[in-house]
């Protein structure tokens, strides 16, 4: 196994933390609030008081948008975050870690299976996630147990997940508070070019009065997805 030989913090992202290996490489982390605990084949380095676990790109859009250079990351300690589509939590488990014990995850997963998991690995050992058995597309359904939130994160790839986005950004963000989507091109169109499914997705939150304040392609981390980050103004 290859080792660790520095570790510093995100030169721009508070919460997120750079490993460099013995053969050159570099590795984001985040430092676990479930220590001990792995949610994937992470790696756990202990770091000072803490233990770091590895971010892997390919397997969480939101690293691979952070390696491509998003500019912003409204996702930081103390954060309140809505998550869509938490799935088994191997992003939602970096979002809990950042977000530290002052933050809020309220994770919405409607697949039963994948959210037994999601309780089984995630939020059993972590005391900032909510996790919500729910469909996305309907808000109302939970708005008696989410407040308002810093950030609106949303993985369901669906058709016409803008509008849902949307949808649950009207509900729940604050204002000034951002929207964070990842779009699957091929689980939106698959009769349509990538580019115009982007355009599409985008067109619609602009319309919805969300600032685009970011796009970023996640090629080579995932193929034909794009990383949208909004403002509620
Ligand atoms: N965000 C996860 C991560 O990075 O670790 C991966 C999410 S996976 C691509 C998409 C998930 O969204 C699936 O688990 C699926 O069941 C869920 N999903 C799709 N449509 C949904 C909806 N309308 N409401 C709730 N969950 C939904």
């Amino acid at each position: 196994m290859i080792r660790p030989i520095r570790i510093r913090e995100h030169e721009k992202f508070q919460g997120i933390y750079v490993v460099e290996f013995e053969d050159g490489s570099q590795r984001l982390a985040t430092a676990s609030l479930a220590p001990g605990v792995k949610v994937y084949d992470e790696m756990l380095i202990p770091f000072e008081n803490k233990e770091l676990r590895t971010w892997n790109p390919y397997r969480s859009k939101l690293a691979g948008a952070i390696l491509k250079g998003i500019e912003l990351n409204p996702i930081k300690p103390g954060t309140k975050v809505l998550y869509l589509g938490v799935a088994s939590g191997t992003t939602p488990s970096h979002v809990s870690d950042i977000i530290g014990p002052s933050g809020i995850l309220y994770g919405v997963e409607f697949a039963p299976r994948v959210m037994r998991e999601f309780v089984e690995k995630v939020a059993k050992y972590r005391k900032n996630v909510i996790p919500l058995l729910a469909d996305a597309r309907f808000p109302a359904k939970y708005a008696h147990i989410v407040e308002l939130v810093d950030v609106v994160y949303a993985d369901i790839a669906q058709p016409f997940q803008a509008k849902y986005v949307a949808d649950n950004a009207d509900f729940f963000l604050k204002q000034g508070g951002h929207i964070m989507m990842a779009i699957k091109a091929m689980s939106i169109d698959v009769t349509a070019a990538p580019s115009e499914t982007y355009k599409k997705e985008i067109s619609h939150l602009e319309e919805r009065g969300y600032k685009v304040k970011d796009v970023k392609h996640l090629e080579p981390y995932d193929e034909a997805h794009a990383f949208v980050i909004a403002e509620k103004t």
